[in-house]
């Protein structure tokens, strides 16, 4: 793979291009990205965001990628396919097959409830280098529950990767000033009147 190591600007162009043509906002501060990220997938974006991620992350050592079901599974598992590593996806319910696993709770931004999730010792364990990936990051509700698990674990924590940030919430500030690596493809400062204004 021809991965070239200059930095783009802050916002990925390609993303940046797609949620202008296809994005739609919500009431409440929510960005739908159903046509292309989180329902309906394009596999060239997903490729073109993962090789952009890898490059932020080159010089980190990364064992493992970590996301939460639903929506981080698929960009999770293109970039493991790219930095040849595994993916452990966090889980909303309890197998009745799992046991000796860790475990935590988060609150939904979009359903605005408190969830338990879990996941194996036997896939997040001591040592562990772990890039977490998601779609999108709001309040760092989900982050932070992964901080946990990874806490937990024993494992270390490389950084954080976000399609999408919405810089008006949060979370971003709140994880940077942890001193946590966190890389966005997109960074959305405002989507007040329903108008789309990138972080320039
Ligand atoms: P956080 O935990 O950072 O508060 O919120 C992140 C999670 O909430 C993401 O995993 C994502 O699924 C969901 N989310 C937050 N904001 C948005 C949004 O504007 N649009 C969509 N589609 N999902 C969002």
């Amino acid at each position: 793979m021809d991965i070239d190591t200059k930095l783009d600007t802050i916002n990925f162009p390609p993303l940046k291009e797609r949620i202008l043509k296809n994005g739609i906002c919500l009431e409440g501060g929510i960005l739908k990205v159903d046509s292309f990220i989180n329902h309906q997938i394009d596999p060239n974006l997903l490729k073109e965001m993962s090789i952009e991620i890898v490059k932020r992350f080159a010089n980190s050592k990364i064992d493992k990628i970590i996301t939460i079901e639903a929506s981080g599974i698929a960009p999770a598992i293109m970039l493991a396919f790219f930095l040849n590593v595994n993916v452990v996806f966090v889980k909303k319910k309890k197998p009745a097959t799992m046991d000796n696993m860790l475990t935590t709770t988060v609150y939904s931004f979009t359903k605005k409830t408190n969830y338990d999730v879990c996941v194996s010792k036997d896939f997040l364990a001591k040592g562990d280098n772990v890039l977490f990936v998601d779609d999108f990051l709001a309040n760092g509700h989900a982050a932070n529950g992964i901080i946990d698990l990874i806490n937990q674990a024993q494992a270390n924590l490389v950084g954080m990767a976000f399609l999408i940030e919405k810089s008006f919430q949060e979370g971003g500030k709140k994880l940077r000033e942890m001193g946590i690596k966190v890389e966005s493809l997109a960074i959305i400062d405002s989507l007040d009147n329903c108008e789309i204004k990138f972080k320039e």
